[in-house]
């Protein structure tokens, strides 16, 4: 089973910040800044072309939701969203995921002395999980 299969099951360790009866969203073990997310379908499907109708009509309004709940949350001024098809693209883990990367004109105080691409002190991902599913709950709140 994959790495993201078994983080789903609660096999692997994982930080996660949301989860539906579709997609489970959680923190980057290896983030290119602050706060960056993974949303997995919970359904394995090796890449974002490979994954069926029902999912894929609901891929937008849950990227738009956590993107905006990520945003707000970290006072981000941006957010990359992206999703890699195939090794040659990027892709490392072959379990269908949107990357969401927050963004900041300046540098961002959220983790002071972040080192991207690496693995983060125990803090980072209490810290980055707290305030995003935070955030989530705010976004919630905002929409009803
Ligand atoms: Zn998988």
């Amino acid at each position: 089973m994959c790495l993201f299969c078994r983080i789903l099951r609660g096999e692997e360790e994982g930080y996660i910040v949301y989860r539906d009866d579709f997609f489970t969203a959680f923190l980057d073990k290896f983030p290119v800044s602050p706060g960056h997310t993974l949303i997995a379908t919970n359904t394995h499907f090796d890449n974002i072309l490979e994954v069926d109708d029902e999912t894929l009509e609901r891929v937008g309004k849950v990227v738009k939701f956590l993107g905006r709940a990520i945003k707000n949350a970290l006072r981000a001024d941006g957010v990359r969203i992206l999703t890699n098809v195939g090794r040659s693209s990027g892709q490392v883990i072959f379990h269908t995921h949107i990357h969401i990367i927050p963004s900041w004109e300046d540098d961002q105080e959220v983790f002071p002395n972040f080192k991207p691409r690496a693995e983060q002190p125990k803090e980072y991902y209490m810290k980055l999980q707290r305030i995003i599913i935070e955030g989530i709950e705010k976004e919630l709140k905002g929409n009803s």
